[in-house]
């Protein structure tokens, strides 16, 4: 493992790192590379999958819900706690972290609403610990639309949603389908379903609701088949005259943008955070093999191209580290900025990316083969340039706001 040059860690830091460094290496690594074996992800999610081991263990772990166990604690102390954590799910395996986090996703809702009725059904129950969640945004015609929110086309009046909750007496009605793309969509049993309640206003005009998955009118599309991130559970979530209480509408237009904005700032740091755990799990395969594999006589790590190519790659993932740390701590402890957030997103997938593949090269020709685990964490980072917005998108909003 690399040194990890952070200043002063406490105790209870090097605690929750090595208990999520100790899951990821002993549940998640091999439960990950067998989903990502299988052909079909309906077999992903299949009652006997080992994905529901990973969730089990997870929570035994005691990793499924670090913001309770570390409330106590400062906002800058929590962060640093986060940022270890994040790391190493993401060190572990990129598409499993994914389902674990979004799983809690609706919390924010439900603790922002102060609902009793869902909060005592997601938060207090006995069961609130089994339900999943997921972030229901993009939409079949509405991927970057939805999340570039300082763009044009955003106050379009002319732009339809796929998917628009219409107030009806003391309910919502809720109508269309979300994108292929919704992560945990066939799992979850709960929804933070972002859709358009005013379509006269373009989709600028959203709202937010908490939306059981188990309420007549919904269903759920086949999971969906795709290059990265194989263990993360995908597909369209779709809605037939779905009928929620109104109260269940927990943010209105007027404060839809400003959600929006602010569930990106948390999403894309946190996402910074776990594709630098890629970056530095690329980085440390690429070192254990140039020293083992022997070309011209000597390990190729005597190379001199070796040795430099792995000492850059060395220097993209603590830079990345180094910022995804920054901009997590800045946000934590100020009025969070979103154009940092996404500098950290951008800079460490793009890095995640680059690393993983000039891993693949260090491999040579093994380095394609599902023998070793670099080709896989080479697709799993092409995932992130399009997760949670496309990069260049993303750039688009950052700049928009500088
Ligand atoms: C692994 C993964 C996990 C995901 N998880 C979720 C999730 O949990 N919930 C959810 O709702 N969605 C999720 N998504 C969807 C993701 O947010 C979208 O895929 C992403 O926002 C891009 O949308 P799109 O795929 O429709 O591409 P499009 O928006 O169609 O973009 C296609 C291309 O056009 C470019 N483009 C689009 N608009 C513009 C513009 N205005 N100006 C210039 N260029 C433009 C883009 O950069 C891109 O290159 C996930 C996606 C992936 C890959």
């Amino acid at each position: 493992m690399l040194t990890d040059i952070e200043a002063e860690l406490t105790g209870q830091e090097r605690a929750v790192r090595d208990a999520a460094h100790k899951f990821a290496l002993e549940v998640m690594r091999p439960a990950a590379k067998q989903l990502d074996a299988l052909a079909d992800p309906a077999d992903v999610i299949a009652p006997n999958s080992i994905l529901w081991d990973v969730f089990k263990k997870h929570k035994a772990a005691g990793l499924n819900d670090i913001e309770a166990s570390t409330a106590e604690l400062t906002a800058l102390q929590r962060a640093r706690i986060r940022a270890l954590y994040s790391e190493e799910m993401g060190w572990g395996d990129s598409g499993l972290a994914i389902s674990l986090g979004v799983a809690n996703f609706h919390k924010t809702f439900v603790m922002m609403s102060g609902r009793p009725s869902l909060v005592d059904r997601y938060l207090k129950s006995s069961s609130a610990g089994d339900e999943i969640g997921c972030w229901a945004v993009t939409e079949p015609d509405h991927g970057s639309d939805q999340l570039g929110f300082t763009e044009p086309h955003f106050t379009d009046p002319s732009v339809r949603g796929n998917c628009i909750a219409t107030r009806d007496g003391d309910d919502y009605v809720i109508r269309g389908q979300k994108s292929a793309w919704v992560s945990n969509g066939t799992i979850a049993t709960v929804a933070a379903l972002f859709c358009q309640v005013d379509p006269s206003e373009g989709l600028r005009s959203g709202g937010v609701a908490v939306v059981p998955l188990d309420l007549p009118g919904v269903s759920r599309g086949k999971p969906t088949d795709k290059l990265g991130q194989r263990p993360l559970n995908q597909g369209e979530i779709f809605f037939d005259e779905v009928r929620i209480p109104a109260e269940y509408m927990v943010v209105g237009k007027e404060n839809y943008q400003n959600i929006v904005q602010m569930i990106l700032t948390g999403a894309n740091a946190s996402m910074g955070q776990m594709f630098v755990g890629l970056g530095r799990a690329s980085l440390e395969h690429a070192i254990g093999y140039a020293a083992e594999r022997t070309q011209g006589g000597r390990p190729i790590n005597q190379h001199q191209s070796v040795k430099s190519r792995l000492f850059k790659m060395f220097m993209q993932v603590e830079a990345a580290r180094a910022l995804a740390r920054r901009v997590a701590y800045y946000n934590a402890t100020n009025p969070p900025l979103l154009q940092y957030s996404i500098a950290s997103k951008v800079f460490c997938t793009q890095t995640a990316f680059d690393v993983s593949s000039e891993a693949v090269q260090i491999f040579g020709g093994v380095g394609l083969t599902k023998e070793f685990p670099v080709e896989k964490l080479m697709r799993d980072a092409r995932a992130s340039m399009i997760e949670d917005g496309c990069n260049e998108i993303l750039g688009l909003v950052g700049a928009a706001l500088l």
